[in-house]
């Protein structure tokens, strides 16, 4: 039985052609700035974000540590959503590495208002941390693949402009936003002063992300990745595989959100799941199970693993599934009833 893998969009393997792409790259020392193939990622990125500069990094989170680094001094706040990447899964950097602290906002579906900002904020007074930076995660991860709306982010900048403060977007999936709604990306980063995007999800690279902002602030940022250790050398090969992707991986990532919502639809059709399908905007889904299921989260994912379907239970009573490049629409059609058929016995 073949395994059908809904782990994570990080799972993909590169393509034949991603690897023709690869071994066909031009490169350099890119701590030179020689790397022809990383200056003309850097460049394409910068441009499709309609940002200044950009500037190649080895992951989405040290696009953002680096970013957040940039954007503050130690003793700075950053307001940002609670179950937002920046906090959650990256080891505690933003203290470890800018010695920052983060003022949580409880958000719906991975959303904060420009209201609760506004209400976070400190008032200019030495009791309390100045806050400098706002983050906005989208797609949300945690919140499973939600879209941030473009009104609220407008708003948010807004508040933001008022009090001096810098908006960064972690935009790792930014890409699968954009096909979703067919808004061009700089719908949302004309809105943000810095970006970070990431190759290595439903782009389907090996490895790789960028910051995209102001040349100023790339030029910082420069210097924070020399620090972070993550300045590398004949790099091109892997950015190569940007290239290749931005190119063509970026149409496709419909057909990964019809997959996304084939298994939600098809979920929801079983006892004892909750699922809003309103909220399944893009490639995540995350199913709730309520007492009535025959199954709890690491019940359930332990019943598809034993059917050759894997995913990650997140909690007690989830799970959640993350469609991509490696698992086309057979294999989703095919997983649905594997996944329905536990239902049965
Ligand atoms: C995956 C992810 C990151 C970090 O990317 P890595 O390359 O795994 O370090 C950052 N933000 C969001 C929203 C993500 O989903």
């Amino acid at each position: 039985m073949k395994i059908i893998d809904f782990r994570s969009d990080t799972i993909t393997k590169p393509t034949l052609e991603m690897r023709e792409a690869i071994a066909k790259a031009e490169v350099g020392d890119d701590v030179f700035g020689d790397d022809p193939t990383i200056n003309k990622l850097q460049k394409a990125v910068a441009y499709l974000l309609g940002k200044e500069a950009a500037l190649y990094v080895p992951s989405g989170t040290m696009a953002n540590q680096i970013s957040i680094k940039s954007h503050t001094v130690p003793g700075d706040e950053v307001i940002c959503e609670r179950n937002c990447h920046i906090f959650n899964y990256e080891s505690g950097a933003p203290a470890f590495l800018s010695g920052v602290t983060l003022n949580l906002q409880e958000g719906y579906y991975g959303v904060f208002t420009s209201e609760q900002v506004e209400a976070a904020l400190r008032p200019a007074d030495h009791h309390f941390a100045p806050s400098k930076l706002v983050c906005i995660e989208n797609t949300h991860n945690r919140a499973g693949g939600t879209i941030f709306p473009v009104e609220e982010m407008q708003r948010i900048r807004e508040v933001a402009d008022k009090h001096g403060m810098k908006i960064h977007l972690d935009g790792a999936r930014l890409w699968n936003a954009s096909a979703a709604t067919g808004l061009h990306l700089k719908t949302w980063t004309d809105l943000a002063d810095s970006v970070s995007v990431c190759l290595s999800k439903g782009m389907g690279c090996p490895v790789g992300s960028l910051i995209a902002g102001s040349a100023e602030f790339i030029d910082r940022c420069h210097r924070y990745r020399k620090v972070f250790g993550g300045g590398m050398r004949q790099a091109g090969l892997l950015a190569a595989a940007g290239i290749y992707a931005i190119e063509n991986h970026r149409e496709r990532l419909k057909d990964d959100h019809a997959n996304a919502r084939l298994l939600a639809e098809t979920f929801a059709s079983l006892t004892g799941v909750k699922i809003d399908l309103d909220y399944v905007h893009t490639n995540i889904v995350i199913v709730e199970l309520t007492d009535k299921a025959p199954f709890d989260g690491p019940g359930l994912a332990e019943a598809a693993a034993g059917q050759h379907v894997r995913f990650l239970a997140t909690a007690p009573d989830k799970v959640r599934l993350v469609t991509h490049l490696d698992v086309n629409r057979e294999d989703v059609e095919e997983a649905c009833n594997r996944i329905r058929l536990l239902w049965t016995v």
